[in-house]
């Protein structure tokens, strides 16, 4: 009996830990896109401020061109000068050509506020393309952990089940029908250690002679209260 009783404590801390790889694997993929996910809006977000300079630049350009049609039309004001005959004609043609050189001058200061804030962008766009590097890199450092621990984490997985197998089939049939129907009605855990004069399961108190019984490790004995099977765990941390 003490050697299936080994066994079944055995095949509990198998399934144990095979549901807690289970729990990982499901959940580093979840991890994975969360992950995705980051790296995603940080690339949108600078593709933002990509898009806000190039408008700018278009703007810019715009009001080159603008400026340049108007520079021309000074000039061939300028042209007209020496063909006015009259005092009259010549002072409006001044007038206008100031007109056209006051708007050209605002035109140019719009210019450069364009230009100044296109520099500033710049500056910002490339402080944040340098973050946006370093965050990414940290990014693909986390996805490679994540798949390393999957990658491991089948492993084990599969060395369990191998290990499971074996151990399955060196039980007594009926211990392993108990064992699975117990894993079933009780959240996947059929055997308890008990600690003090604890079972480990539902942490209710055993009856002391029963606890004399456990620690022997060679009788089938459930826990009166929750009906797992019990087992003393000889070299581990019961005091
Ligand atoms: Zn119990």
């Amino acid at each position: 009996m003490r050697e299936q009783l080994e066994l079944l404590w055995e095949l509990q801390k198998i399934d144990l830990d095979l549901k807690s790889i289970k729990e990982e694997q499901d959940r580093y993929p979840k991890e994975i896109k969360k992950l995705d996910e980051k790296q995603n809006l940080e690339k949108e977000r600078i593709q933002k401020e990509r898009e806000r300079i190039e408008l700018l630049e278009k703007e810019r350009r715009k009001k080159e061109g603008h400026l340049t049609l108007e520079q021309e039309k000074i000039k061939r004001a300028e042209g007209r000068m020496f063909e006015v005959k009259t005092n009259k004609e010549y002072q409006a043609l001044l007038s206008e050509i100031d007109a056209i050189k006051e708007e050209t001058s605002r035109e140019e200061e719009e210019i450069l506020q364009v230009m100044d804030e296109i520099d500033e962008l710049k500056k910002d766009l490339l402080k944040r393309e340098k973050e946006m590097a370093a965050t990414l890199e940290k990014i693909e450092g986390e996805r490679k952990v994540l798949q390393e621990r999957m990658a491991q984490g089948d492993l084990i997985w599969k060395k369990q089940m191998e290990r499971r197998e074996v151990v399955s089939k060196q039980l007594e049939s009926k211990l392993l029908k108990l064992y699975n129907t117990l894993k079933e009605k009780r959240q996947g855990v059929s055997v308890v250690s008990v600690k003090g004069e604890t079972c480990q399961g539902c942490f209710v108190n055993v009856p002391p002679q029963m606890f004399i019984e456990v620690q022997k490790n060679n009788a089938l004995i459930r826990c009166p209260n929750c009906n797992r099977i019990l087992y003393w765990e000889r070299d581990g941390k019961a005091k």
